[in-house]
């Protein structure tokens, strides 16, 4: 994107990814595939639904299912929105904006979180340390600790004086903590907050009955594993738990579900793909960037571009531009390097 953004917000540069575009939008059965995860300026975030709703036609799950397995085809333009990790934002901010516009979605669940009541019932049960992700939890505690002599971690000593070293420690710990088993992040999280003497937040994760009501006012769900470990650092048999066990939950809690799947952080192997073809399942999402061609796409592979809610209206052009299909190639040679024979999205 860094290379690309200059290119794209040149006028010439521009035109001709525009021209580009227009000229793949012209062609059915491709998806485009954007990922949100939380609304964090609500004005934003409604003038890119607008402009995704006079440009594209959003589609649904079940219509890509559909297309998939050649019972129907895409219309031209066609993008699916999709919103990772069912945070309760969700709910307050971007479902009335979607609704209002009659634009579909799918909200992918990491089954473990949501407790069993929501915030407004009597009882905390949602708020147990368990049912809040992990990086929240990491954020929560080294932006609000009110520690300032250097803290000792597996990455080293790290400085917590100043604003920017705390989040500087908090980017560190995330990279290094991504790669930990569960139980070991865990068990990692419990030693920091009492080092840096802070409580656990609030979960911000949907409780099931929330979930069950979007649900009912259209809202597609679908399974994003169990506990949202990083699925390609996993055995394969954990990789089976997560994906048959979060198919299982979403299912016996809120009734029948489509067998589709976002791998958590996108980082997933071929154990992972395995798991899911074991599963039955009909389609996975990545977070590798780019636009599927269904006739052509691997279904278990799909490709989903993140984009900030409160990014400006040039910013997803530029986004929806640099998805476009032709830099698929491009997008791959560059996440895995040129000379690696793999040009999968997976991690080896
Ligand atoms: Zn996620």
């Amino acid at each position: 994107m860094k290379l690309l953004s200059p290119l794209v917000e040149s006028p010439m540069g521009h035109q001709v990814l525009r021209a580009l575009q227009r000229l793949e939008a012209q062609r059915p059965n491709q998806l485009l595939v954007l990922t949100y995860h939380a609304v964090e300026s609500l004005e934003s975030f409604e003038t890119q639904m607008n402009y995704l709703a006079a440009n594209y036609e959003i589609v649904g799950m079940m219509d890509v299912v559909d297309a998939v397995a050649a019972r129907k085809r895409l219309p031209p333009a066609a993008l699916l929105i999709t919103f990772d990790d069912a945070y309760r934002n969700f709910a307050e901010c971007a479902w009335p904006v979607l609704r209002r516009n009659g634009l579909p979605v799918t909200l992918f669940v990491p089954t473990a979180f949501p407790g069993p009541e929501g915030r407004t019932r009597a009882g905390t049960a949602g708020d147990a340390p368990g049912r809040i992700y992990w990086w929240d939890r990491l954020e929560h505690a080294l932006l609000t600790t009110t520690r300032r002599s250097d803290l000792d971690t597996p990455v080293g000593r790290l400085p917590m004086a100043t604003a920017g070293q705390r989040r500087a420690a908090l980017r560190r710990l995330k990279q290094y903590m991504w790669d930990l088993p569960h139980t070991e992040i865990l068990a990692w999280l419990h030693e920091i907050s009492d080092r840096l003497a802070v409580t656990a937040p609030r979960s911000e994760v949907m409780a099931w009955d929330e979930l069950r009501h979007l649900k009912s006012q259209g809202v597609t769900l679908a399974p994003h594993s169990r506990t949202h470990p990083k699925m390609s650092r996993i055995t394969a048999e954990q990789a089976h738990a997560e994906v048959a066990g979060s198919l299982a939950d979403l299912q016996r809690e809120t009734g029948p579900v489509l067998p589709v799947f976002a791998y958590p952080g996108g980082h997933y192997n071929k154990e992972t793909v395995k798991a899911l073809e074991k599963e039955n399942f009909l389609l996975g999402f990545t977070t590798l960037r780019g636009t599927n061609y269904l006739p052509t796409a691997r279904r278990l592979e799909l490709r989903r571009n993140h984009i900030a809610s409160n990014a400006t209206l040039s910013a997803l052009q530029a986004r929806l531009l640099y998805g476009a299909r032709l830099l698929n190639g491009w997008h791959t040679l560059r996440k895995k390097g040129p000379f690696r024979k793999n040009t999968k999205g997976y991690e080896s």
